[in-house]
């Protein structure tokens, strides 16, 4: 955990309306305790967690900002796309989460039989139950594999069943980056290229990625160290992305680093919102 005073703005956080462990409600009260004034609700595939965050930060004085990172994918590598002031009901996007939810679903079973073929004692029933009317991901396998005495912490479960090469890992269809760039758009927010590293070559990503209708990148992510940040930085300005940043929360000591651990420009929350009110302007025209 960082020991330096929270960054006013966090871009980038989860709740149990995907695989965090705070409620909607429990993480914009934890984010007033900490002081974090505006927080972008991210949650994978879904915006179920939005409505009840919104509320709550009318009670403490938090403003969210409507988002989402859906997982999608460049070769089979990472390349979670960010959403910003997308409009959390759009049919459009429901539609798209409906089908990525029923897609890790049917991972979660695929990845519990690999497990059981293996000789781990996991039942699929309880991963989905435990995830409930979130996005069930391998962070709620991970914590059943806990329960049921296979792993310490959640990235020991990783680092043992669920990563590529280990017997839980599993793959499930997912939206190429465009399509969700798309989807983003099509829901009146921006998209943001999450984490950018994952995809292992950050400025190909961006190459084929900006022309595509990438609005930002997240430049200013928990686990990157200043040297990465600043090189992010000069390559968001070379292609006239906004830099945005975040913590990627998802609950209190699951990363190392907490709400509001990573300095994120605050003017880079006016600049995702007028880049979306000029794509909503567009689409209207
Ligand atoms: P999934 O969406 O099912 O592919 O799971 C990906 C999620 O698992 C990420 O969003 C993180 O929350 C979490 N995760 C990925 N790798 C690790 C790791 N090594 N340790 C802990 N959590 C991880
Ligand atoms: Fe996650
Ligand atoms: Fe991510
Ligand atoms: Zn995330």
């Amino acid at each position: 955990m960082t020991t330096l005073a929270p960054s006013s703005v966090d871009l980038h956080c989860h709740s149990t309306a995907s695989d965090g462990l705070l409620s909607p409600a429990g993480l914009v009260a934890y984010a007033a305790e900490r002081g974090v004034m505006t927080i972008g609700l991210t949650d994978h595939d879904s915006t179920s967690g939005v409505a009840d965050a919104i509320e709550t930060g009318r009670q403490h004085g938090i403003k969210i900002v409507p988002g989402v990172e859906l997982s999608a994918e460049i070769a089979s590598l990472q390349a979670h796309i960010l959403g910003y002031f997308i409009d959390p009901d759009s049919a459009s996007l429901q539609g798209e989460f409906a089908w990525m939810n029923e897609s890790r679903r049917e991972r979660v079973e695929r990845i519990c039989a690999n497990l059981n073929a293996a000789g781990i004692t996991i039942d699929a029933t309880e991963v989905l139950a435990l995830a409930g009317n979130g996005t069930v991901g391998r962070p709620h396998v991970a914590r059943v594999l806990i329960a049921n005495g296979y792993a310490s912490s959640i990235s020991d479960a990783f680092d043992r069943f669920l990563t590529r090469g280990k017997p839980g890992y599993a793959l499930s269809e997912k939206i190429t980056p465009e399509g969700a760039i798309g989807a983003i758009n099509r829901a009146g927010g921006v998209a943001v290229l999450a984490h950018p590293w994952s995809t292992k070559n950050p400025r190909a990503a961006v190459e084929r990625l900006a022309p595509a209708g990438l609005t930002g990148l997240e430049c200013y992510y928990g686990e990157y160290t200043p040297d990465v940040r600043s090189d992010l930085a000069a390559l968001a300005a070379e292609f006239g992305l906004i830099a945005t940043g975040g913590s990627d929360f998802h609950g209190k000591g699951v990363k190392s680093t907490d709400l509001g651990g990573v300095v994120v420009p605050p003017e880079a929350v006016e600049a995702l919102r007028a880049a979306a009110d000029q794509i909503r302007t567009q689409a209207a025209s």
